[in-house]
């Protein structure tokens, strides 16, 4: 678990700007399993789910976002749009019931992509504290 952390906290492109993963799949470049697309957002199944339902929500332009702990006055408007959609994904996927969002900001908080994305959690009895 340490040297997990050890590597999240080390990824190299950690708030650089560079590129990640998320442009290619935003591109189609590396395919993925869409729920939900608009102009500004795509909703995504993460690779790795931690639940029946685990769907990622990002802005297509990243803009500076690169964690939630970067956002600015001009990225209300996207910060918005995220959250609608992260409810738009809910419903689609059967959730609406009860769904848990969660945004890792930083690398003490496990980050591990560099462009900002919600998590919608669902489909199985949450627990609270997270870890
Ligand atoms: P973070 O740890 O909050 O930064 O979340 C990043 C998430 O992206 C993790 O839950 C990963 O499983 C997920 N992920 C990484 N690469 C891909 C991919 O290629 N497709 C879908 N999800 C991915």
């Amino acid at each position: 678990r340490d040297e997990e952390l050890a590597a999240i906290a080390a990824a190299p492109n950690a708030n650089s700007g560079a590129p990640t993963i998320f442009d290619k799949i935003i591109s189609k470049e590396i395919p993925s399993s869409i729920v939900y697309e608009d102009e500004s957002v795509l909703a995504f199944r993460d690779i790795s789910p931690q639940a029946p339902v685990h769907v990622l929500v990002i802005p297509k332009l990243r803009d500076g976002l690169t964690q939630l702990g970067k956002a600015e006055k001009r990225h209300e408007e996207i910060l918005g749009q995220l959250l609608h959609a992260a409810k738009i994904v809910a419903e689609k996927e059967g959730i609406s019931d009860g769904f848990r969002v969660v945004i890792n900001s930083g690398a003490s908080a496990c980050q591990s992509v560099y462009h900002l994305h919600l998590h919608v959690l669902g489909g199985r009895q949450m627990k609270w504290p997270p870890g």
